[in-house]
């Protein structure tokens, strides 16, 4: 990050995995997302284990949520992140939530709403997903307002944890 980057916006990742090594796998994803050029970790929170969504004779998943601080565009924050996921070993294949070593999805950009071909703001998957909501929840203020959806936390009390278990502090 240069000194004269402005970082203004706030954006929110949302980071799982559910291959072996997952917690490694997250760490340095982590680090990665940090060394990213016009990026700044504000905050990451616990992490958390899962059932699998989609096809459930897969192992548990491990998710968490990071905070950051960014001078990106949001297509360029996705790009980066796309580019991290390679790097640690992700291969797409044709099944939607399948297994995987590591998958990043850009929850939130600030107050933007984006509707294309390659990028959806707010992440379409936030409302109804207990992985993403309660750890946002941990590190984003409660009345955070996520476009098109609601507050968020009147999204997390609609939203059952359903069997969600915090694994403790990195
Ligand atoms: P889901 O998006 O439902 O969580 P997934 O993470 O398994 O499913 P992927 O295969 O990782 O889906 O991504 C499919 C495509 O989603 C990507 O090629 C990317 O262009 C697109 N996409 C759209 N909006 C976003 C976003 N907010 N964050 C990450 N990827 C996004
Ligand atoms: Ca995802
Ligand atoms: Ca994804």
């Amino acid at each position: 990050m240069t000194p004269e980057s402005n970082l203004s916006t706030i954006a929110y990742i949302g980071l799982g995995g559910n291959l072996e090594n997952t917690l490694e796998l997250l760490g340095s994803a982590r680090k990665a997302i940090e060394a990213v050029p016009g990026v700044r970790e504000l905050a990451f929170s616990s992490l958390y284990r899962s059932a699998p969504m989609g096809p459930v004779d897969q192992p548990d998943f491990v998710n968490a949520v990071m905070a950051v601080e960014t001078s990106l565009a949001p297509r360029d924050l996705l790009k980066a992140l796309q580019m991290i996921e390679l790097s640690h070993g992700r291969v797409r294949t044709d099944q939607r939530w399948g297994p995987r070593t590591l998958d990043l999805d850009l929850l939130m950009f600030g107050l933007e709403q984006i509707s294309d071909q390659w990028l959806t703001i707010p992440h379409a998957g936030i409302a109804g997903r207990e992985f993403v909501l309660y750890p946002l929840a941990e590190i984003a203020p409660p009345h955070l307002a996520i476009p098109g959806m609601g507050i968020l936390s009147d999204l997390v009390s609609a939203c059952p944890r359903r069997g969600l278990e915090a694994i403790g502090h990195d």
